[in-house]
């Protein structure tokens, strides 16, 4: 069984609101077992959304549709079901009684207009809405070739829309599957290799038709790996996940820093606290992107109620500075130093000027990032690439990177090492 999402509106299809329904219907859908195949956006159009749904009942076992059950003329998904099955719109007496009695409770006279929202497609199951006027369709679409599918349509308004799939669409379709299964995700982040180098990494795992699936999608700089199994409970689905997912350990190693919504800063605090060590930044290059990526990450943190005790540890950011850029007469070396200074942190991160080598347009930027600690200095020359401010933010990673991973090892090397990965 598959699914098709269709979102009805003119305020979606010129761009003037984000169909968040789509979204949340189907990850939804996903959680229950039902892959959705396709998503259509369609316009206010009757001759538009009669195609939308034709089509889809030809290619999908089931319909979810959300947007124009209104009262208001440019709400005709009623009509759009009832030309697409070619049987009439019937007032029900049950719904209409049910419009008239929310207007009453509000003791407000019903506008003609809402008596649309009574009529529904002969031979149609009325989707009860405890939030709002507009009631749902629940109908059967004859295919051309023969079968059926039976499509769902629920109101635009989201919160109304998530209620009534909570209480009868869901339950309804979980009815429909003879074997009811569940589909789980878990989502491994890694820093520090192109997406086409983590791919060659993971032999014939990154494969269509491999169970559990898995996916790689790339994000400023981050990389994630999504395993997505499905099966008859959660448990079983986190059991298929396991042996996939330490297949990807073992293969990328210090690669991965964290998994589901964990951020690159997050990790390195964690792994900077779990050391024991404190740090100190100063930053020329990356504009003090490095102290607010870690400022946050700490004040996100802190909001943790599993955090609360944290706080009564000392910090483990015990400072930063921040140079403003140009041609810095300091070393990085230096710039340790100016720091270590002024803060007693255990371990200083110093990100440098842009140094650009060769003549100008032909000459390559780099950055020197430099992280001491008591056994010595661990050195990165970081080669600048892309615009100005993705520059910064990916050196920003990189040093972020670098205290994460040399926290991690729980010791900072002393031999220095450079690295230019030509596909990052
Ligand atoms: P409708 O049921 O088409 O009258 O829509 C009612 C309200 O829900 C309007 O404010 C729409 O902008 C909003 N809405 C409709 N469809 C969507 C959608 N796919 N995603 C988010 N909001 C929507
Ligand atoms: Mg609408």
């Amino acid at each position: 069984m598959r699914a098709e999402v269709i979102a009805i509106g003119d305020e979606l299809t010129t761009g003037q609101r984000l169909d968040t329904n789509s979204q949340w219907l189907a990850r939804e859908l996903g959680v229950i077992g039902i892959p959705v195949a396709f998503h259509t956006t369609v316009t206010d159009s009757l001759e538009d959304g009669v195609a939308a749904f034709r089509i889809a009942a030809s290619r999908a076992d089931v319909i979810l549709s959300t947007g124009g059950l209104g009262p208001t003329a440019d709400d005709l998904t009623r009509d759009v079901l009832s030309l697409t099955v070619d049987l009439p719109l019937e007032l029900s007496d049950a719904a209409l009684a049910a419009v008239e009695a929310r207007f009453a409770a509000r003791v407000m006279p019903m506008p003609q207009t809402n008596r649309r929202q009574a009529m529904f497609p002969k031979a149609s199951r009325i989707i009860p809405n405890p939030d709002g006027t507009a009631p749902g369709i629940d109908i059967d679409i004859a295919r051309v070739g023969g079968g059926t599918c039976r499509a769902f349509a629920l109101p635009g308004v989201p919160s109304e829309m998530r209620v009534m799939w909570e209480q009868t669409v869901k339950q309804a379709l979980l009815a429909m599957q003879p074997d009811a299964s569940t589909l789980v995700f878990r989502r491994i982040k890694c820093f520090g290799a192109g997406e086409s180098a983590v791919e060659a990494m993971l032999p014939d795992l990154i494969r269509r038709g491999r169970d559990p699936l898995v996916g790689i999608t790339v994000h400023e700089g981050t990389i994630t790996l999504r395993i997505a199994a499905r099966g008859r409970t959660v448990t079983e689905c986190l059991a298929k996940i396991a042996p996939t997912e330490a297949i990807i350990r073992t293969h990328l190693g210090q690669l991965v820093y964290g998994v589901e919504d964990e951020e690159l800063q997050d990790a390195a605090l964690a792994a900077i606290d779990a050391a024991g060590a404190t740090l100190a930044t100063i930053e020329v290059a990356t504009h003090g992107q490095i102290a607010s990526l870690f400022a946050a990450s700490a004040a996100r943190m802190a909001l943790e109620p599993s955090n609360a005790q944290s706080t009564l540890r000392p910090p483990t950011l015990v400072g930063s500075i921040v140079v403003p850029d140009g041609n810095i007469p300091l070393s990085v070396d230096q710039l340790v130093e100016q720091c270590r200074r002024g803060f007693g942190a255990t371990h200083i991160l110093a990100v440098g000027s842009v140094v650009s080598e060769g003549e100008q347009g032909t000459g390559s930027e780099t950055v020197e990032i430099v992280l001491a600690g008591p056994e010595g200095a661990l050195r990165l020359c970081h080669r600048l690439g892309g615009g100005g401010s993705l520059r910064r933010s990916r050196a920003a990673q990189t040093a972020i990177d670098l205290v994460r991973k040399a926290m991690e090892a729980k010791t900072v090397p002393t031999r220095g090492r450079h690295t230019n990965d030509p596909s990052f």
